[in-house]
């Protein structure tokens, strides 16, 4: 058993339908859903990874990607020591979006909040599907603005678990 838990709140951000839910039920569940209902709102799910000798206890706060909701987002990123970005691959519209939101945090959340970027959905391209957004596109801004970045799909599982534990990677242990 491990004895040193730290704990660390994080907030997805992120259009309507990109995946948001879906993630965060894939890493807490392994699960996945093709017609999931809108999160209201936001939701709050916990889920522990180990790393090394220590355990890193993620809340998650996942938000409504809808308009509506928009004004409530700072109420969870406030406080938030990390945030993961998410926008669809096959979806330019939702990329320009998540750099809106990279800029809101890098402007309004904690000076050391970590940023995580996803490029989810990266299955329909893989199906056949048309990609929208270049992997290139992604890495660049990542790389611009000092963000950990991932290509993912809460569908197969890719890269969900690799994007939480590069974010828990960062975040300082409790001793
Ligand atoms: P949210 O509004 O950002 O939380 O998005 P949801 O998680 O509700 O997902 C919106 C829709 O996209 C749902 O129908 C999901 O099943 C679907 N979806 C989410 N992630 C993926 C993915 O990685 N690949 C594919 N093909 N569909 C996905």
């Amino acid at each position: 058993m491990n004895s040193n838990v730290t704990s660390v709140k994080l907030v997805l951000l992120g259009e309507a339908a990109v995946g948001k839910s879906s993630i965060v039920l894939r890493f807490v569940s392994n699960d996945f859903s093709e017609n999931k209902e809108p999160t209201i709102g936001a939701a709050f799910l916990t889920q522990r990874v180990n790393i090394d000798d220590h355990t890193v206890k993620f809340e998650i706060w996942d938000t409504a990607g809808q308009e509506r909701f928009a004004s409530l987002a700072p109420m969870y990123y406030r406080n938030a020591q990390a945030a993961l970005v998410v926008y669809d691959v096959s979806k330019p519209q939702s990329f320009i979006k998540a750099r809106h939101w990279v800029k809101e945090l890098q402007e309004r959340a904690s000076s050391d909040i970590i940023i995580a970027l996803a490029g989810n959905k990266v299955d329909i391209v893989e199906d056949g599907g048309e990609r929208k957004v270049a992997t290139e596109e992604g890495q660049k801004l990542a790389d611009e603005e000092g963000l950990l970045f991932f290509e993912t799909s809460a569908k197969t599982g890719q890269n969900v678990n690799e994007v939480f534990l590069a974010i828990g990677e960062k975040i300082p242990i409790k001793k």
